[in-house]
C-alpha cells in the first residue's frame, strides 16, 4: 500500500516533469514567433545612421539590433493563423484557385548607388518590382523617375525614416506626405500604396507613443491607402553585411510552401550583396513557376500582426 502511494507520486512527479517541460517548449516557441515578427522591425534604437551602415547620409534600414533577432529562419512568414493577419483582395482569391504562383519583389530604402544595378538586373531578367522610396539624398528625384520610367512601382516608404515620425498621427502623416509629393513630382503618379519603416509589426514606434500603430494602420486605410508588410525576408537587413547566398537561400526558403509571396529585400547603400543575390533569387522563383509583379491596391497583401 505503502508502495503504492509512493508510486503515485512518482507519477505525479513524472506527470508535473513533462507538463513543466511542455510549458517551457510553448514558451521558447512563443518566444522565437515574437522575435520573427519584430524581424525586420527591432532595430537599431537610434535614429542615427551607423557608419558602417552607410556611406551617405541615408536613414537606417529594417536592421536589427540584437543577435536574437537575427533568426537563422528569417524566411519563416507568420504563419497563416488567425493571429498573424493577413488579407488578400478577392481577386487574390481568384488567382489562388487558378494555382498561379506570383512573387512580389519589394526593395526598400532606396534610391541608392545600388539601385541602377538592382534596375539592370531586373530588365535583363524581364522582371518587375516595387520600390519603397524614401529621401534618400537631397536630388533622389531623378534616380526616382528612372524606377518609374523603367516600368516598376514606385510606392511610399516615408521620407525621414526616423523613427520619431511615430510620434504622433501628425507627424507620421506630415513625413508621409512629403514622400508622397516627391513621388508624385518624380514621376507625375500620385501612389496609396505604402510600407511602414519597420513594418506594421514594429515594436520600436512604443518608445515615441504606444498604440501609434494600432491608430496608423487604421488611419492609412481610411485615408485610402493600402499597406503592405511582407511574408518572406530576404534577411539582407539582419547585418550590416549578409553574404549573398544566404540572402538567396532565405529569399527562396518559401518557395513551393507559399503560392504568393511578397518578398522583403533592400536598396540601401551597405547592400551590396543584395544585388549579388539577385539574378540566383530571380531564377529560382522563375524555375518553381511562379508569376513577378508589382504589387497594386488590388494585389495580394500581406499584414503583419500589429503589436503596438
Ligand atoms: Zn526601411
Amino acid at each position: 500500500m505503502k508502495q503504492k502511494k509512493r508510486g503515485n507520486a512518482a507519477d505525479k512527479g513524472l506527470a508535473l516533469f513533462f507538463v513543466v517541460l511542455i510549458c517551457l517548449f510553448a514558451f521558447v516557441a512563443g518566444v522565437k514567433t515574437m522575435q520573427y515578427f519584430d524581424g525586420g522591425a527591432s532595430r537599431t534604437a537610434s535614429e542615427t545612421q551607423t557608419a558602417a551602415n552607410s556611406m551617405t547620409a541615408a536613414p537606417p534600414a529594417e536592421t536589427p539590433t540584437t543577435a536574437a533577432s537575427t533568426t537563422e529562419t528569417p524566411t519563416t512568414a507568420p504563419t497563416t493563423s488567425s493571429t498573424s493577419a493577413t488579407s488578400a483582395a478577392p481577386a487574390s482569391a481568384d488567382r489562388m484557385q487558378s494555382g498561379e504562383k506570383v512573387v512580389y519583389l519589394t526593395f526598400d530604402d532606396g534610391p541608392t548607388a545600388n539601385t541602377d544595378n538592382i534596375l539592370d538586373v531586373l530588365e535583363d531578367n524581364d522582371v518587375r518590382g516595387t520600390f519603397f522610396v524614401i529621401h534618400s539624398y537631397d536630388g533622389c528625384e531623378k534616380q526616382i523617375r528612372a524606377i518609374h520610367e523603367r516600368g516598376h512601382c514606385v510606392a511610399l516608404h516615408t521620407y525621414s525614416h526616423r523613427y520619431s515620425i511615430y510620434r504622433s498621427e501628425k507627424t507620421y502623416f506630415e513625413d508621409l506626405e512629403k514622400i508622397s509629393d516627391l513621388v508624385y513630382n518624380a514621376t507625375g503618379v500620385r501612389s496609396n500604396l505604402l510600407r511602414f519603416p519597420g513594418g506594421s509589426s514594429n515594436t520600436i514606434s512604443r518608445k515615441y507613443s504606444k498604440g501609434i500603430m494600432t491608430k496608423l494602420t487604421k488611419q492609412v486605410t481610411e485615408n485610402g491607402y493600402v499597406y503592405f508588410d511582407w511574408n518572406v525576408d530576404s534577411g539582407d537587413a539582419s547585418a550590416v553585411h549578409v553574404p549573398a547566398d544566404k540572402i538567396v537561400r532565405n529569399s527562396t526558403a518559401a518557395i513551393g510552401q507559399k503560392k504568393e509571396i511578397i518578398l522583403l529585400l533592400h536598396d540601401a547603400e551597405a547592400k551590396t550583396s543584395t544585388v549579388e543575390a539577385l539574378p540566383d533569387i530571380v531564377a529560382a522563383y522563375r524555375e518553381a513557376g511562379y508569376r513577378f509583379d508589382v504589387l497594386s491596391a488590388d494585389s495580394f497583401v500581406w499584414h503583419h500582426k500589429v503589436l503596438n
